[in-house]
């Protein structure tokens, strides 16, 4: 069978209710059914014109077609990390990052709650729209905090996303409105460290192959 030459909206592996009270279920459905949507609609609709300028042979302006794939392909690839690596509270979400992954991180910054306030600065800070990323310097075998503009702004293809963050407004303004700081410290009870500790485990052994 042929494979899939188009995106999907992935399912989310908790339901809509389970990350309450830090997300709520109106919060979280709005954001998957409708913003994650308009990402996977967004890039399949650039393969489609893609696909049909190629077709006809005519003129693109490829500067403004490749500037909105990546936006919606990079919303699309975050907004699947993000989903993953959320759990509900006491179920798989929250407490602190074991296995390989806790230990790289207590190495770089010196233990956990130091990693956990450059996390919340990156994701506090974020002008506008962004995202704060835990992500992994293959060059230099260290994690790196990341700031991501927009969706696509600042993304370094070769540094894989262990742990990702949304913080466009769309990701918490119906449950705290204008405190962003409230919902990045609301995150931290539904972190999913056995998914980042998982992404992390898969990038050491690729490597080593
Ligand atoms: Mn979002």
């Amino acid at each position: 069978m042929d494979k899939p030459h188009f995106y999907s909206l992935p399912k989310l592996p908790y339901g809509y209710k389970e990350l309450a009270p830090f997300m709520s279920e109106e919060q979280l459905r709005i954001h998957h059914e409708k913003h994650h949507q308009a990402y996977v609609t967004g890039a399949n609709a650039l393969f489609e014109k893609l696909e049909q300028a190629r077709k006809a042979g005519g003129e693109l302006d490829m500067k403004a077609a490749l500037k909105e794939l990546s936006f919606h392909i990079g919303g699309h690839l975050l907004h699947g990390l993000f989903w993953e690596n959320l759990a509900p509270a006491g179920k798989g979400g929250g407490g602190k990052p074991a296995g390989v992954l806790g230990a790289a991180i207590d190495k770089e910054f010196g233990g956990f709650e130091r990693f956990q306030k450059e996390f919340t600065q990156a994701a506090v800070s974020a002008e506008g729209s962004g995202w704060a990323v835990l992500s992994w310097c293959r060059m230099s075998n260290r994690p790196l905090v990341m700031q991501i503009e927009k969706h696509n702004v600042d993304v370094c293809p070769a540094f894989p996303v262990l742990l990702a963050l949304d913080v466009w407004e769309h990701a918490y303004y119906l449950d705290y409105r204008n405190m962003r700081a409230k919902f990045v410290e609301a995150f931290w009870n539904i972190v999913n460290w056995a998914e980042a500790n998982r992404r992390f485990t898969a990038l050491l052994k690729s490597a080593a192959a």
